[in-house]
């Protein structure tokens, strides 16, 4: 099975529009997705209509969807975060929001697990840093690969029992002894300093995993967070990738 997995689309139409193109192309069996599909961007029902009209198997709840419906306390989130929930509860329909309320926290898909942030309580949305965290959720998985989102910074790591290692490429095949907990980035606000939109391919029987790039029509995506007057900072840190 080939798996197209996507993450933090966050309300970017135009690097959404650019991943599904690409992975239209790439022979995918079934469509994967991470959580956060809204937030911070202006065009979040535009995203959750995209997203649905890849049929995905498994779309997850993130953070996001939870303040946006209410699960999360705005508390948990940042000033410019608490601005955009606020922002997109108003731009969604009801329908819409049905639709986020649907979103499981965590789910398995043959030999994975998804989750948005960690294992240890899904639900408190935790960040996978360093190879610390990422053991602690390999160990904590019943599956060989734990696939998240969260930090918005592609990153694969092997897990055994002397402990986890980052892996420095981008692609890779799983060896059969180990664990992996692998981040496949953010479509719509990637975070490790390269602006390009990020996905990731997992073919379950090779057991090949490869996280890819794509540039995007950022100035676009701007101009609409400018217009809906959402904080002018969401805007600014597409063009840097932070
Ligand atoms: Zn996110």
């Amino acid at each position: 099975m080939r798996y197209g997995i996507i993450s933090d689309i966050h309300g970017n139409l135009e690097a959404l529009n650019v991943v599904l193109g690409e992975l239209s192309t790439a022979r995918i069996d079934e469509y994967l997705c991470l959580g956060d599909i809204v937030g911070y961007g202006a065009n979040p029902a535009e995203c959750i209509e995209r997203v649905r009209w890849t049929k995905p198997k498994i779309v997850i709840a993130g953070n996001h969807e939870w303040g946006v419906i209410q699960r999360l306390d705005l508390d948990y989130f940042n000033e410019w975060a608490r601005a955009a929930i606020l922002w997109t509860r108003d731009a969604l329909s009801k329908p819409e929001i049905d639709y986020l309320m649907s979103f499981n926290i965590i789910a398995s898909e043959g030999d994975a697990i998804l989750v948005h942030g960690s294992l240890e309580t899904p639900t408190n949305f935790n960040y996978i840093v360093n190879e610390g965290d990422a053991f602690l959720t390999a160990s904590i998985a019943d599956e060989a690969v734990t696939f998240v989102g969260h930090t918005h910074c592609p990153e694969i790591y092997s897990i055994d029992l002397n402990g986890a290692k980052r892996l420095s490429k981008n692609s890779y095949t799983l060896e059969k002894d180990k664990r992996y907990v692998i981040n496949v980035g953010s479509v719509g606000q990637p975070r490790d300093g390269d602006h390009r939109a990020a996905y990731a391919i997992y073919d379950s029987e090779n057991r090949t995993v490869e996280i890819k790039r794509v540039s995007y029509d950022i100035e676009t995506a701007k101009r609409k967070i400018l217009a809906a007057h959402l904080p002018e900072y969401l805007a600014l840190r597409l063009s840097k990738g932070i």
